[in-house]
């Protein structure tokens, strides 16, 4: 492995998995680190919706559009990483007719496609709907299996040279004369690695990381639980349409619905409370939607923290605040080869590793184009090598825990 990379990218999640696909296919030298297995952090541990954009559409149609043109891009180079299974938003009886209305419209203006239809063509293509389903359309929603999407980004780095070092932790940061000169890695590495550039892609842990380096990056996670329950055939992710709230998605697999979720603030992303009333929650506001939920056996559960950088939090206020990302350059903050990326989403991680990448090839002097958006994934039409990879990075989260298979 090369002790002295061009970029050392700390934090194998998507962002930081797509960020070393994206600077590797530009001919850079790339170590990538993640201190537990690939995909350990909040990507292997989120709802796994491939948002359409609709659920952001009216409160931020910037965030909307970008999640629409991720989608599109990721339905063209992501093969069996995820699903084209379309979404429904659903009305019920006791939503608001106007917020329905606001949305739709605010669906068209981004350009997302979306189809109204009657509540008994809804119905047709899910039967157990709510009986009290008063207004529906459809929107290309999808679903999306992080293990793979990760794993297959670690899989292009490493095509075009990059080291992927899962279970690798940084765990100190040497700063010299305003630049990080030298990160010491634990675990499987257990060196010091100099390079040139790092990019904290550390998710809710970006803030422990940059005070390594003694920066800081003001992290708010807040948690959200999802409950995975045996559900044979659902067809599309169903969104109810109201005011973005607890239990609002249910994401369909083959033979599950995952139920969620809930926002709750937490201090510590590796120490939080995981309270019984957010499962209740879940299941009970899903299971208005799709009323035999409620009585399914649940297959697993499980938690993720989401990285929201703080300041956006306490500018925009709670839930319904936009999803958007942040690419912090340390240099006015006087490190001047470090960036941190935080926010966002899954689907719109190779946007955020684009817009990382750009910047760390301007500081490097790199003059290469961004590729990631045109080149297919490798393995995409190969669920099984992928899921070979899954297992080589020891990248299985619980969300697609269902549909990957690794051999035990
Ligand atoms: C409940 C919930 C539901 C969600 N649902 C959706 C959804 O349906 N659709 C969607 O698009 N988005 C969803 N999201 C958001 C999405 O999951 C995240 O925004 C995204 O996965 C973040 O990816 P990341 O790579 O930035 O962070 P992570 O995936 O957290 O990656 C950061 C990595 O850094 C590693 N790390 C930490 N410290 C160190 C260190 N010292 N050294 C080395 N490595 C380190 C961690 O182990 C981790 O793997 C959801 C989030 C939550 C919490």
């Amino acid at each position: 492995m090369s002790l002295s990379p061009d970029v050392l990218v700390i934090g194998g999640g998507a962002t930081g998995a797509g960020t070393a696909r994206d600077l590797a296919m530009r001919g850079l030298d790339v170590t990538l680190i993640d201190r537990g297995g690939l995909c350990s952090g909040t990507s292997g541990r989120s709802h796994g919706l491939l948002h359409s954009g609709a659920r952001y559409a009216e409160a931020d149609p910037d965030g909307a559009a970008e999640c629409l043109e991720e989608n599109r891009i990721l339905r063209r180079i992501a093969g069996a990483c995820v699903g084209e299974t379309g979404g429904l938003f659903v009305g019920l009886a006791a939503d608001d007719e106007d917020y329905f209305e606001e949305k739709y419209a605010a669906c068209t203006e981004v350009g997302i496609p979306a189809e109204r239809m009657d509540p008994d063509v809804a119905r047709e293509l899910v039967p157990e709907l709510a009986e009290d389903t008063e207004r529906a359309f459809r929107v290309p929603d999808g679903v999306v299996y992080p293990s793979r999407l990760v794993a297959a980004n670690a899989l292009a780095a490493e095509e075009h040279g990059a080291d992927v070092h899962p279970h690798a932790p940084a765990e100190s940061v040497t700063v010299e004369g305003g630049s990080i000169t030298a990160v010491d890695v634990g675990g499987e590495v257990d060196g010091t690695i100099r390079p040139e550039y790092v990019v904290n892609a550390a998710g809710a842990w970006a803030g422990e990381v940059a005070s390594m380096a003694r920066l800081d990056v003001d992290m708010q996670p807040t948690r959200g639980v999802m409950v995975s329950v045996e559900y044979d055939g659902l067809g599309p992710v169903l969104n109810r349409c109201r005011d973005p709230d607890d239990g609002d998605i249910v994401v369909p697999h083959d033979s599950e619905a995952v139920l969620g979720t809930t926002s709750v603030p937490v201090n510590d992303p590796d120490d939080y409370e995981q309270a019984r009333w957010e499962i209740e929650t879940s299941i009970e506001e899903c299971a208005a939607m799709l009323p035999p939920v409620a009585d399914a056996p649940v297959v697993r559960e499980w938690w993720g923290v989401r990285p929201l950088y703080a300041p956006d939090e306490t500018e925009r206020g709670g839930r319904g605040i936009s999803r958007g990302f942040f690419r912090l350059d340390h240099a006015p903050d006087g490190v001047d080869n470090a960036v941190s990326v935080v926010g966002g989403k899954l689907t719109t991680y190779r946007l955020m590793a684009e817009d990382t990448a750009d910047l760390v090839c301007d500081r490097l002097g790199v003059d290469a184009e961004c590729r990631t958006a045109e080149r297919t994934l490798p393995a995409a039409a190969d669920p099984d090598r992928l899921d070979e990879a899954v297992a080589a990075f020891d990248g299985q989260g619980p969300t697609d825990a269902d549909v990957v298979e690794t051999a035990d």
